[in-house]
């Protein structure tokens, strides 16, 4: 893949405006390839030299301004032009290869009916392998496209369908985007329309999900209704793009694209088994992040990838904000305390931490490996914090202003700045400098003395990572929880603190107050910090935290133990104890699942093999008493049915439910959740081959395709181990789905001994898989193949060694360096 650099860009910027592409697509030729046909009318500074990303499989002709350019002038990544005419016509036919990777054109064909589909995805330098194109976001341009596709297929774009002719498409031009937002589906997909205040509305999925599709458009349809009103409310500029349309595609690399007009969802997104109230809520909140795109992104573009995190953060954080204020779901800033925040501290205080708006992305690549935690949930949480700072009416009119000045352009975060301060009346340079341009995570820890039954003194230390010393000022709550009589747990009071950016900050308001049962800081989650209970508080966690009411404090002090215990400061068995008292009478549902799976992650590499299988029951336990508890249907049922399935050892029992026996009234054992046991059972070494591939001819679809490559890769066999890892590093026809699915099922802690030589073989075989793959699958695939699992010394010896090698990868060299470091606690964790 192309990458280009930040000073190729500027450079390109200063020589060339672009002002439109027609691109004449030609989808119905057998074989790999398409014909893309292209006329791009661009001006430029006259006699210039400059470039267009361009990836032909083969090229039948080329003309600048009438002139056939010579075939040198494609080198196979770019198309050099020289001599420019102020005015220039540049003509392109060719033929373009399609991809199985999730960029480019991606072509999927359906084992449940045979049907291909097609969906473009150009970000974040893709947009050579579909056309020749200045790819970079700040040469936006009118896109006007035809598409000659077979005869029964449906196609849309950014635009509105302006004609159709049997497999002839005609679109209208759209306003003026950035080429990484040129949006196509192509396919026999399913349509079901609507409309609301004057935007016409489209779902698409495949064939093959039109019975889900349909069942569920009426919530889909209702959450962005109440989606686009309450961005309608917020921003004075409607939205603007025309039509709204939302399209679920498979293999799609992203959770959701935001291309104006048309998103692009991966297609799990519409479910055909039970699901949890917790993933549809997750769902809501993915139409919201993308439709925040719209004006945040895609109205106003970043001038380059420096400022990624502006787009990311602020749609991260309006989709959680819209999600809990306009839908059903009002919980969403607990999943994100829970959820999401963890994410970000995670990747936050990893050796490739970087500030959440770096000053500098030197090129795409790193610009990609920038897409991480830190650019989405950092991001959300600090603009959380600025919100509580500067107020919601000086930050909604900042952004209000920020739009209006930069509507269909690119701008800054200097630009977004001013208009924040300008709004607000507060100089905000302070704050970018701590906030956004250092890296790192402060931890605030409570401090408490007491004098018999009240505080003596209660302080908050405040600390920063030794590389990263940045204290920072913090906006927070504090919560005083008491226990009372009848056993329940109420807040009695919650101080509104400003902490200044120092070690100590003594809270005086506390001083010979009634200590409380729990003091909690950063209650309500306004800010971004590693929080630390005081002694007394974290000695009362267990008993409290089942009768704390306030879901979004439980998330609190669930993120503050969870964490604790990742750093190594509490042990992992302390933590078990606590779920399997906890979990059991938890009410909400994302809470649940996370625990679950935060603690199943940390069982797998904290306990060691003699701890861990008394863990891991425990942890079923915890799950099982939880499924005893819950009203049958209750989301928390499914959520710990997948739990208890996850972490049993009990074969007899999964067998029972797949047979049907014994199951928890209420409890679909549906396709998907066959799956999840059958998968389980592979993992143990209970269910073989042929079993699998008689699960697959029972659901011949694509998620059963999906989950027959993890299990294969799952077994504790020699043959089929081998197998998998074939196919994770070697077979680049497997589509970016089945081999990072493959990734996923091969190692298991439970099979170290079989699968020991792998752990050498990662570290041989993963350059030559990242010379056949590339982008956000091949980051998937990596991350997904390490040997996470077998933590050793011998492990990080083997890391170390790749990482010192000159030459390596960037995207393998960010993957070990990560996997490492969280080795590296693993193993201290251990002792
Ligand atoms: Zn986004």
């Amino acid at each position: 893949m192309p990458t280009l650099t930040r000073s190729e860009a500027v450079e390109r910027a200063s020589l060339v405006d672009v002002e439109d592409y027609h691109v004449d697509l030609d989808l119905t030729a057998s074989g790999d390839t398409f014909r893309s046909r292209t006329v791009v009318r661009f001006r430029a500074r006259a006699g210039a030299a400059t470039f267009l990303e361009f990836e032909p499989a083969d090229v039948v002709s080329m003309t600048l301004n009438g002139t056939p350019l010579p075939p040198s002038a494609s080198t196979g990544a770019r198309l050099e032009l020289t001599g420019l005419a102020e005015s220039n016509e540049l003509v392109v036919d060719a033929h373009m290869r399609y991809s199985n990777d999730g960029e480019g054109l991606h072509r999927y064909t359906d084992p449940a009916d045979g049907h291909t589909y097609l969906y473009q995805h150009l970000f974040i330098n893709n947009a050579g392998r579909v056309l020749p194109s200045f790819d970079q976001p700040d040469l936006k341009a009118v896109f006007r496209v035809s598409v000659t596709a077979p005869e029964d297929w449906l196609v849309a774009t950014n635009g509105a369908l302006v004609s159709r002719d049997g497999g002839r498409w005609e679109f209208a031009p759209t306003k003026r985007i950035s080429t990484y937002l040129a949006s196509l589906i192509a396919g026999p997909y399913h349509v079901v329309t609507a409309e609301h205040d004057g935007i016409p509305l489209a779902l698409y999925a495949r064939a093959a999900l039109a019975e889900h599709l349909e069942a569920q458009a009426a919530e889909l349809f209702e959450l962005t209704r109440q989606s686009l009103d309450r961005f309608h409310e917020m921003f004075r500029i409607r939205y603007p793009f025309g039509h709204y349309q939302q399209a679920f595609a498979p293999e799609f690399n992203f959770g959701a694209m935001e291309y104006p007009g048309l998103v692009v969802f991966r297609d799990e997104m519409i479910p055909r088994s039970a699901v949890t109230d917790s993933e549809r809520e997750r769902r809501a909140n993915v139409i919201a992040h993308e439709m925040a795109h719209m004006w945040f992104g895609d109205l106003v573009t970043m001038a380059w990838w420096d400022d990624l995190w502006l787009n990311e953060s602020f749609a991260e954080y309006l989709g959680s904000r819209v999600t809990a204020e306009a839908t059903r779901f009002s919980d969403a800033w607990t999943t994100f305390a829970m959820q999401r925040k963890a994410w970000g501290l995670r990747a936050d205080q990893r050796p490739s931490t970087h500030p959440v708006a770096p000053s500098r992305v030197g090129d795409t690549e790193e610009a990609l490996l920038n897409f991480d935690g830190i650019s989405y949930a950092k991001g959300a949480a600090v603009l959380k914090q600025l919100v509580a700072w500067l107020g919601d009416d000086a930050f909604l009119a900042g952004l209000n202003d920020h739009f209006e000045a930069h509507a269909y352009g690119n701008a800054t975060l200097a630009d977004l700045l001013g208009a924040l301060s300008k709004a607000s009346g507060r100089d905000l340079s302070g704050w970018a400098e701590v906030w956004l341009r250092q890296a790192q995570v402060n931890t605030l820890r409570a401090e408490v003395t007491r004098d018999g039954a009240n505080y003596a003194e209660v302080a908050v230390l405040q600390s920063a990572p030794a590389e990263h010393p940045t204290l920072r000022p913090h906006r927070i709550g504090v919560g005083l929880y008491d226990r009372a009589a009848d056993g329940s747990v109420v807040l009695r009071e919650r101080l509104d603190v400003e902490l200044e950016a120092v070690g100590r900050t003594v809270l005086t308001e506390l001083t010979g107050k009634p200590a409380a049962d729990l003091l909690l800081l950063n209650d309500g989650d306004l800010t971004y910090a590693k929080i630390r209970l005081d002694e007394d508080s974290a000695a009362a966690v267990p008993v409290l935290l089942p009768r704390l009411d306030d879901s979004l404090a439980r998330a609190v002090v669930w993120a503050a133990t969870l964490d604790a215990v990742v750093d190594g400061e509490r042990p992992i068995a302390e933590l078990v104890t606590l779920v399997l008292a906890a979990l059991p009478v938890e009410s909400e549902t994302a809470v649940v699942e996370d625990v679950l799976r935060a603690t199943r992650g940390l069982v797998d590499r904290y306990a060691g093999p003699e701890t861990r299988p008394a863990a891991l029951q425990l942890l079923a336990q915890a799950a099982d008493r939880l499924l005893a508890a819950v009203q049958p249907g209750d989301s928390r049922q499914l959520a710990a049915a997948r739990g208890l399935i996850g972490a049993t050892t009990d074969t007899a029992r999964l067998r029972g439910w797949l047979a049907g026996d014994n199951v928890p009234d209420g409890l679909a054992i549906d396709a998907d959740l066959r799956w999840l046991i059958l998968y389980r059972l592979s993992v143990l070494g209970s269910a073989g081959g042929e079993e699998i591939d008689a699960e697959l001819e029972r659901d011949r679809s694509a998620s059963g395709e999906q989950w027959a490559a993890a299990c294969r890769a799952a077994r504790p066999d020699a043959a089929a181990k081998e197998a998998a890892w074939t196919a994770i590093v070697g077979d680049s026809t497997l589509s970016n789905r089945l081999a990072e699915r493959t990734a996923s099922g091969f190692w298991q802690p439970e099979q170290l001994e079989l699968l020991e030589p792998y752990v050498e073989r990662y570290f041989t075989d993963m350059p030559e898989m990242l010379r056949t793959r590339s982008g956000m699958s091949a980051e998937h695939i990596a991350t997904m193949a390490y040997p996470s699992v077998a933590v050793s010394e011998r492990t990080r010896q083997l890391a170390a060694a790749l990482i010192a090698t000159p030459g390596r990868n960037q995207i393998l060299r960010r993957v070990v360096q990560d996997s490492d470091d969280d080795m590296r606690r693993a193993l201290a964790a251990r002792g």
